[in-house]
């Protein structure tokens, strides 16, 4: 239960008086709904007022704090035009302002003739006069100390004012209390932090709180950090039944291929992490291409060999299809029986496969996530591979740890190659393999990008490599983020495309039944279809060797982690491929260099590093796949710097204080309900 110092902070922002219905909008669009929300909508700028007594052109363009006496009204000659309101400064010097709208009797009220009132404003220049438009105080005299010299501005939506934000964060502050310490002392001490209180405070109240604001990053990494790290001592607790390969089953695979280096070390890395009585967690990093398949399947034959079953997890249907066929081929002439589970099998095949399971007459069960249902159970489960990390958080991982009666090892693959800081961000919790080193006698794909402009000849050469026998991806952009949308565009490509090549043109698309989506795919596969026009849904895993062309319409729009797994569906067979980015014509800096950065390299780990540089974390995961919690407080420079530090601190503590029960521990458990981490105090208790 979250501790009771902590209750002002998560209160509704809705019980302040006069936020209702009107402000719900606003606040909600900015994901503002709790106190604590608040407190950590920290300023994005500042506005600088100076405090002056009489007009000066020299104070153009700066917000000025003056007492003025209005002495004249002028409406405007058109309804359209201002209402001004003529004023003076002790001396004489006018100044026009200006308000816009039908309403006049609000600023007659505000500024009184022939009464002086201080008023702040940006000084402009309309012509020779002076003017404010709109002042941003207006107030009776002994109001002029209130007027702060500095305001903090910031993030708004609309519907709410900066002054109506700076107020219901002022509220906020108010209840937010004073916290125990959970930074080590010498941490707090190399960087001159103050406390947490102090620092929040201090970053919405000076433009000169960079350390406080550090702090408060700091923070939240230490927290995500700390979180990570309990998910793993918990699974260090459990216990799960040891792996010990005998190589029965795996020299029995026939394939005509050697695994590299990489493939055959990261098996020794899993073997060595399964031969514990604790589970396995470790990521399975490698470029589209790498090998991974083989390296799941020496996992899973591992258990097998055991006298376990093993279990492998796609995140989608066709992927789960896919990956059956692929080790069931793979398997030919091993006596290992393998059977696959998703959504759509019903009825008695759905039957048969739950009691080979329950039974053990099934080694090896692939599937989409239906394999992890209650309805399923299995006999001695002793491994699970994951595919595609992305679509699988930390909060699924913990999800999945905590159910009991799963103590499997766990391998995570995901074939986006993650930078360093980012691994340790998200992914803190697991070991770690990497498949830096491709299979032998890759053909390089050629990535070309051109205009949208070029549209006509794209056709035309799509054309006279479909008559040469080839076959090509022509994937659609995203439409803002809307599946629907994104439909449509596929939609309406397939349907041009098909005025032209007729049906060897065949469309997949994420909002199709699943059935519908199979026949396309095997129309594409068997080589019926020349063509396969597609949205993202073919982004992870799809293999077909005789597809060499790729065309990615909407390209700028794409991330370049997704742009290198799409073009990786190409390159697959003996012949060499091609990458066309269609770009629009309206091109950032940004995605000038991001589209240069993939004609210039085929490599995942460069590309993943240079899209962290130029996009930042949160871009790179890609909200729609990321499970991941996101960070509110720490932008991407924090957590480059401050990573490592969070780490070593969050280890040092859970190596000295397992249980968090020390005072410090304590403190910590704060931090971690403060940032919303409560999923994994939970596991704390039930460990
Ligand atoms: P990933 O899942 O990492 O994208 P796959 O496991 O699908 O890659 O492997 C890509 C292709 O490379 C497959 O056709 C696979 O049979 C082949 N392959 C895997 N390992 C090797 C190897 N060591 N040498 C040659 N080809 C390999
Ligand atoms: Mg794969």
């Amino acid at each position: 239960m979250r501790p009771e110092l902590l209750n002002p902070l998560f209160a509704e922002i809705s019980v302040l008086k006069g936020v209702g219905n009107a402000l719900s909008k606003p606040l909600d669009r900015l994901g503002l709904t709790k106190m604590v929300d608040l407190a950590f909508h920290l300023p994005t700028g500042w506005v600088e007022r100076h405090r002056v007594s009489r007009l000066d052109h020299n104070d153009i363009g700066r917000t000025i704090i003056i007492t003025l006496t209005p002495t004249d009204y002028r409406a405007g000659g058109s309804p359209r035009a201002p209402f001004r309101v003529w004023a003076v400064d002790g001396a004489g010097n006018g100044v026009a302002l200006v308000y816009f709208g039908k309403n006049s009797g609000w600023p007659r009220k505000l500024l009184p003739i022939g009464e002086p009132r201080v008023i702040s404003g940006k000084l402009e220049a309309y012509g020779d006069q002076l003017q404010v438009i709109h002042p941003d105080h207006v107030g009776l005299l002994e109001e002029a100390l209130q007027i702060p010299v500095m305001e903090p501005v910031y993030p708004l939506s609309e519907g709410i004012t900066n002054a109506r934000m700076r107020d219901l964060v002022s509220e906020a502050l108010s209840r937010a209390p004073e916290m125990p310490e959970w930074i080590d002392a010498s941490v707090l001490g190399s960087h001159g932090w103050k406390g947490w209180h102090d620092s929040l405070l201090s970053a919405h109240a000076s433009p000169n709180s960079r350390e406080a604001r550090r702090r408060l990053a700091y923070d939240e990494i230490f927290s995500g950090q700390l979180a990570l790290m309990l998910v793993r001592a918990a699974s260090r607790q459990r216990r799960a039944e040891p792996i010990r390969p005998t190589g029965a089953l795996r020299d029995a695979v026939k394939l005509p291929f050697a695994p590299t280096g990489a493939q055959r070390r990261s098996v020794a890395e899993i073997d060595g992490d399964c031969a514990q009585n604790h589970p396995m967690l470790r990521l399975l990093q490698g470029d589209v291409g790498s090998g991974k398949t083989w390296v799941a399947l020496m996992a899973l034959l591992g258990a097998v060999e055991s006298g376990m079953q093993g279990a492998l997890l796609a995140p989608t249907e066709i992927l789960a299809r896919q990956h059956y066929e692929t080790l069931r081929n793979m398997l030919s002439g091993v006596p290992v029986n393998i059977a696959i589970l998703t959504g759509r099998d019903k009825g008695k095949a759905r039957e048969a496969t739950l009691m080979g399971l329950a039974d053990g007459s099934i080694d090896i069960l692939v599937g989409t996530h239906a394999i992890f249902q209650e309805a399923v159970s299995y006999r001695h489960l002793g491994l699970v591979v994951i595919d595609e990390q992305h679509r699988f958080g930390v909060v699924q991982r913990m999800m999945l740890a905590s159910k009991a009666r799963l103590n499997p090892h766990m391998l995570v693959m995901t074939a986006t190659p993650i930078p360093r800081t980012l691994t340790l961000t998200y992914y803190g919790d697991m070991e770690v393999s990497r498949l830096d080193e491709m299979p032998p006698g890759r053909q390089p794909i050629r990535t070309t990008v051109s205009s949208i402009d070029k549209l006509v000849d794209v056709v035309e050469g799509l054309g006279r490599h479909i008559a040469g026998g080839g076959q090509a991806y022509w994937v659609c952009p995203l439409v803002e983020e809307s599946a629907v949308s994104d439909q449509a565009a596929a939609e309406a490509r397939a349907q041009a495309l098909r005025a032209r090549f007729g049906d060897k043109v065949a469309l997949v698309h994420g909002r199709m039944k699943g059935p519908e989506k199979d026949a396309a795919m095997a129309r594409f596969a068997s080589g019926e279809a020349s063509v396969l026009v597609a949205t993202t849904v073919i982004e992870v895993g799809v293999d077909v060797p005789n597809a060499t062309l790729m065309i990615i319409e909407g390209a700028d729009r794409f991330g370049l982690a997704q742009l290198h797994q799409l073009r990786g569906r190409v390159g697959r067979g003996d012949k060499a491929s091609t990458c066309l980015l269609l770009r629009g014509n309206a091109l950032s800096e940004t995605a000038r260099a991001r589209l240069a950065l993939m004609r210039e390299t085929n490599d995942g780990f460069r590309i993943a590093e240079e899209d962290l540089r130029l996009r930042g974390a949160g871009d790179y995961l890609g909200t729609r796949q990321s499970g991941e919690q996101k960070f509110r407080l720490a932008g991407d420079a924090d957590i480059s710097d401050l990573i490592d530090m969070a780490r070593d601190d969050a280890r040092l503590l859970i190596e000295r204080d397992g249980g968090l029960a020390s005072a410090r521990g304590q403190a910590a458990r704060m931090c971690l309900y403060l940032f919303e981490r409560d999923a994994a105090v939970g596991l704390l208790k039930a460990g």
